[in-house]
């Protein structure tokens, strides 16, 4: 038996298996990127469900040239340097993996400036094989180009869906982070076509976006929630008991603004509905849930689906009666609602 060392281009190619399944993945990465390096605008343009490409333009902070190869290199990232700030860490990123595993299993562009330089540049790579840094003009902010996604990874692309298929992926998580950032102003294209905009609006999840991403019988049913203690805030929309859904497809929670499934924030919601719920119906709901990010680890899953409290227990309890209170006033219609 002979043990080797792997080169980096395969290293890459394995931990792109773990958070690249999808088109809908890379667009979920790169739009992070582009609100860590804090964008106000960013530009989607798809072409054929973004299997044949992915281009993503923001105006945020942009990278300097010469770090261009350090931006597409493993393990390399601008958001943490210690394990103090991995525990307190606030941005979307740390783990410095998603641009090396992108571009290993792609054709890969980045572009940038740097905000106050006057200085642009390129750097590509092709399914791993990284070029030369070459100047090349571009506006303040950065573009990263995706194209042919797992054109060299045969087993991964066999298990791409149709075109429509994947582009429903693609704005099913736009529209989880159209009502996270209703801030930023997205602009999504299609095969060359505008197929969608959000226009940048205020801080706080309005009404109006909420019609926008959930539909107009969501919005005219929806309770604004917004209650503070114990260092904890949760703020959104959760919807009157009168509307209700058949599965679990209008759940949407946030932990300080990143997008989680986390089961006892779950139960403790299924709680809060169980006396003014048919049976078998699920709860829609937009809510978020801010604390102090040393009380949660996110470092639990590649992919960050997940995270872990340190004070569970008082979290679940903390959710259930703010939703309860919420719910208090709800209750005589929904009985009415069983009677009629
Ligand atoms: P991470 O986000 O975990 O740091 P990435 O591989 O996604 O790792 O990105 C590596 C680094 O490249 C980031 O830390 C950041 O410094 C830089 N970068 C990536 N995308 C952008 C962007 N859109 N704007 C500015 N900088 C970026
Ligand atoms: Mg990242």
């Amino acid at each position: 038996m002979t043990i080797r060392q792997l080169p980096d281009t395969l290293i890459n190619q394995i931990a792109a298996g773990e958070v690249i399944e999808r088109p809908a993945s890379v667009v979920k990465e790169l739009v992070e990127n582009a609100l860590d390096a804090g964008a106000r605008r960013i530009d989607i343009d798809l072409e054929e469900g973004g299997v044949r490409l992915i281009r993503i333009r923001d105006d945020g902070k942009g990278i300097e040239p010469d770090q261009l190869p350090l931006a597409v290199s493993r393990h390399a990232t601008s958001k943490i340097a210690s394990l103090d700030d991995l525990e307190g860490v606030a941005t979307l990123g740390f783990r410095g993996e998603a641009l090396p595993s992108i571009a290993s299993v792609s054709r890969f562009a980045l572009t940038s400036r740097r905000d106050g330089s006057d200085r642009a540049a390129t750097l590509e790579i092709d399914g791993g094989r990284v070029g030369e840094v070459m100047p090349k003009s571009h506006p303040q902010g950065t573009t990263v180009e995706v194209r042919d996604l797992f054109f060299n990874v045969p087993a991964r692309r066999k298990f791409l869906k149709a075109e429509r298929t994947e582009l429903g992926h693609i704005e099913e998580w736009l529209r989880q982070l159209a009502l996270a950032r209703p801030d930023v102003e997205l602009r999504v294209s299609h095969n060359g076509k505008p197929s969608r905009r959000w226009k940048g609006e205020g801080d706080l999840l309005s009404e109006v976006r909420l019609h926008e991403a959930l539909g107009e019988e969501f919005a005219r049913n929806a309770l604004r929630v917004e209650h503070a203690g114990a260092g904890l805030r949760l703020h959104g929309w959760i919807a009157q008991p009168a509307y209700n859904r058949a599965s679990a497809d209008q759940q949407y929670l946030y932990v300080n603004g990143r997008a989680v499934r986390d089961r006892s924030i779950a139960h403790a919601i299924k709680q809060a509905y169980a006396d003014v719920l048919f049976h078998g119906r699920q709860p829609a709901y937009v809510l978020f849930l801010e604390l102090d990010p040393r009380r949660v680890d996110v470092n639990v899953h590649p992919a960050k689906h997940e995270v872990r409290f340190r004070d569970a227990r008082l979290i679940h309890d903390f959710v259930y009666r703010t939703l309860q209170d919420a719910l208090a006033g709800t209750r005589a219609g929904a009985v009415a609602g069983v009677a009629g």
